[in-house]
């Protein structure tokens, strides 16, 4: 297993066309153990900034896509400068290059504020090889329902809780896994105050429900799942019914079968909800987590 990589990036303007040369010219390596933050940034500060987590596997950085242009995305939610995505691209195929040829690994992209609000965001990407071998996703997880404490409809009167972006700030959603943990359980599914099931603090939700496959809704308060969007390509294909929609608690104990996915451990069936048994997929499971690793 190699070491991890760290890829500083010097952002350049969104609209920027630059040349090969000049897009290589603004990303360097650093030692993994270099510091390359000052006490001010506003990431260390405030866990002010934006990341995306890639997987990786058979050297491809999965959904790289669907994963930039959520970078995008919760970069402008933050106002922060929107990225330059051919650049953002070429550090994401050169950390990769640094990468071994096969087994697993995940990247991560992260933007902070930087330590001015007016000055140039801090850029970086970590290239760090994973055990292939997740036991999740066979032997299942365990969850507890957790409430986040808002109603699933938030985002639209409160935008600036930025529900929906990636931000850097994930304190809340550690402790709720250690709250899970406290509980005996593996992970959880954070459920809204009005009654109805969102994502988990570092995954999405998927239900079978006989054909169908649903998965919450992105309107209602949750992140837009790269992993879910991908299975529910290949679901559909699968000839499976997909629906968006808001799913109540109580839908997910009832369940045929549930998962939460995500984009490095990808789909683990979630075997029992507040320590309830509910039915799992397992030949499922593995079809779709086959189909992300292809
Ligand atoms: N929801 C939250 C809150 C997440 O943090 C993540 C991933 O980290 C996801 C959902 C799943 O997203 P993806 O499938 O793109 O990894």
């Amino acid at each position: 297993m190699t070491t991890p990589q760290v890829l500083l990036l010097d952002p350049l303007p969104a609209d920027a066309d630059a040349g090969d040369e000049a897009v290589l010219a603004s990303l360097r390596f650093v030692p993994p153990t270099e510091p390359i933050l000052t006490a001010f940034d506003a990431g260390a500060g405030r866990g002010d900034g934006v990341f995306e987590t890639v997987g990786v596997s058979g050297g491809r950085a999965r959904g790289i896509d669907a994963h930039l242009a959520r970078l995008e995305a919760s970069a402008l939610k933050l106002d922060l400068p929107a990225p330059n995505l051919a650049q953002w691209r070429r550090g994401v195929d050169t950390v990769l290059d640094a990468l071994p040829p096969t087994g697993q690994a995940s990247i991560r992209l992260v933007i902070t504020r930087g330590t001015d609000p007016a000055g140039p965001p801090t850029c970086w990407l970590t290239g760090t090889p994973v055990a292939s071998d997740f036991p999740e996703r066979t032997d299942g997880i365990r969850v507890v329902m957790l409430s986040r404490g808002y109603a699933n409809d938030v985002g639209e009167d409160a935008p600036w809780l930025l529900v929906g972006a990636k931000t850097l700030s994930y304190a809340i959603n550690m402790a709720a896994l250690r709250e899970a943990k406290r509980r005996g359980a593996d992970d959880v599914v954070f459920t809204s105050t009005d009654g109805f099931a969102l994502e988990g603090p570092t995954s999405s939700l998927i239900l079978r429900q006989g054909n169908t496959l649903v998965t919450p809704a992105i309107q209602h308060g949750i992140l837009a799942g790269t992993t879910q969007a991908d299975l529910f390509n290949f679901l559909e294909a699968e000839g499976f019914e997909c629906v968006y929609r808001k799913i109540s608690a109580g839908e997910l104990r009832r369940s045929d079968a549930a998962w939460l996915v995500s984009s490095v451990r990808l789909a683990a069936p979630i075997t029992a909800v507040d320590g309830t048994a509910i039915p799992t997929d397992l030949d499922l499971t593995a079809r779709m987590n086959a189909a992300l690793l292809a």
